[in-house]
């Protein structure tokens, strides 16, 4: 191959590893970002189903008192209605009594569905305790990686410049602004290898002069309609 394109080439693995390292500045730390929101979420998981599991056994003892005392005073009515002495009074004491063994009736309800809740929150406060212990370890870990990769980044680009710099040296400065400014225009991607007989970044058809053209790698050529570097791979282009 043509030294210069050699060159080109590598200059734009440099280029390419230089906009991952400048997109990793934005991408890692929205990365870190997420697995810290896991943590928290998982965090607060735990807090909420724990209020929620304290609210509920309060609610099942207060229910379980507000039983007892229903069945105390119930005790008291029966025991009155040994007493009665009109039919009046009998009648009174006797919606009296129906009020409260309906009231204690409900209160089973409620009892019945506050401890099927309980036995349920017993159960999800230890699910969220583990996935809380999994979800810090496991995210602690890779945001200790992500946070390496973070604080590594201005030493990386500064490597991968002086790499650039090196290189660049040895390419003549009308290719270098050829390639800079396809670069512009092309995404990122000035020199391209030949495919199928085809340019392989805008896909038109070159002509087999062309081919030969750049298969002679005594000078670089560019793409007529799209202006990119051409490269002939005999092992990838045929
Ligand atoms: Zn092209």
């Amino acid at each position: 191959m043509n030294s210069d394109l050699e060159l080109l080439l590598k200059l734009q693995v440099i280029d390419y590893d230089l906009g991952e390292l400048e997109r990793s500045k934005d991408y890692l730390p929205d990365m870190m970002e997420n697995l810290q929101r896991e943590v928290d979420d998982a965090k607060q998981k735990v807090i909420n189903t724990a209020s929620a599991l304290e609210e509920a056994k309060v609610t099942q003892k207060n229910l379980e008192l507000e039983i007892q005392t229903r069945e105390a005073e119930l005790q008291k009515f029966q025991q009155q209605m040994m007493a009665i002495k009109t039919n009046k009074e009998y009648d009174a004491l006797v919606a009296e009594i129906d009020n409260i063994k309906s009231a204690i009736t409900t209160a089973y309800v409620e009892l019945e569905t506050v401890e099927v809740t309980n036995k349920q929150l017993d159960k999800d406060i230890v699910e969220s305790r583990e996935k809380e212990l999994s979800t810090v370890e496991n995210n602690q870990k890779q945001l200790a990686v992500l946070q390496e990769k973070v604080d590594s980044i201005g030493d990386k680009v500064a490597a991968k410049r002086e790499a650039r710099q090196s290189v660049a040296s040895s390419i003549s400065k009308p290719l270098i602004s050829t390639y800079e400014r396809v670069r512009k225009g092309r995404g990122g991607r000035a020199v391209v290898m030949v495919k199928k007989k085809a340019c392989n970044s805008c896909f038109k058809a070159l002509t087999p002069h062309r081919i030969q053209e750049i298969k002679r790698t005594d000078k670089v050529l560019v793409c007529e309609f799209c202006g990119c570097l051409l490269y002939w791979d005999p092992e990838e282009s045929p």
